[in-house]
């Protein structure tokens, strides 16, 4: 264990709930999953949450169908149905303590009914240009099994110094339980772009909605930066 996650074992006592805020392809994901180990917070992505139901759908459900083709054109899911699902979901034991939200709020309404049960504790909007967003979502590869993310592309122009997130291992296999790593469906430009459009138009006005909540990280060396990140949460959230 970690000496972070030893210190944050004790001293996040109370319910800890932070937001990952930023458009797709800026590595909440990634970001998530590496706060949530030196945290020991568990995260909850929606976007996972949703995948996992389109996989496991064999009894070809209508709901999740159409859930799939939502997701598929890179548009939003119904917030009724998302709520519901965040508000199960957070049932689990393993949020007793908390949790690091990735894709959930994704609009006010979102925010505004999660604000009704839950205490946001800080928010954390993650930025970077929209060109890189688009190649890092391009390159991007998912493990189809546990969802770890990795990248093939290489990005080495002015600030920007993003080394691909290749696994050790074998090329076309996760590093962690060896499942094949394969391209998002909706990694494909033109949803991209829709998803971006998306987000600047649903997602960014809750930048202003948590404003007095948030601290804004601009990773330009890709998990590099992961140490900033992890300063300015602890920094940040007022132990
Ligand atoms: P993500 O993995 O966060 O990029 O989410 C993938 C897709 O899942 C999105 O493009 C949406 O179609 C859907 N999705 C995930 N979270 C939400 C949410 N909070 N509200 C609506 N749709 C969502």
């Amino acid at each position: 264990m970690s000496s972070y996650r030893v210190f944050m074992t004790s001293k996040l006592a109370r319910e800890t709930i932070i937001l990952m805020l930023g458009a797709p392809g800026v590595g909440k994901g990634t970001y998530s999953r590496m706060l949530s180990k030196d945290l020991n917070l568990s995260e909850l992505s929606t976007g996972d949450e949703l995948r996992l139901l389109v996989k496991q759908n064999n009894s070809a459900d209508p709901t999740i169908e159409s859930i799939n083709s939502i997701m598929k054109a890179g548009k939003l899911v119904d917030d009724k149905y998302m709520i519901d699902l965040v508000k199960d979901r957070i049932k689990r034991e393993k949020y007793s303590r908390g949790m690091i939200l990735d894709g959930f709020p994704r609009n006010l309404t979102q925010a505004k009914e999660f604000g009704n049960i839950k205490w946001m504790n800080l928010v954390v909007k993650i930025k970077l240009e929209e060109e890189i967003l688009v190649r890092k979502l391009l390159g991007r590869r998912v493990c189809v099994n546990c969802g770890k993310g990795y990248n093939v592309c290489n990005i080495q122009e002015g600030e920007y110094d993003m080394e691909p997130l290749l696994p050790e291992k074998n090329a076309d296999k996760c590093d962690v339980c060896d499942g094949m790593l394969v391209k998002r469906s909706d990694d494909v430009e033109s949803v991209i772009r829709e998803r971006i459009r998306l987000y600047e138009e649903m997602t960014q006005p809750l930048e202003e909605y948590y404003a007095d909540k948030m601290v804004t990280f601009e990773p330009k060396k890709g998990i590099k930066d992961y140490p900033i990140l992890l300063k300015t949460v602890l920094d940040n959230l007022k132990l």
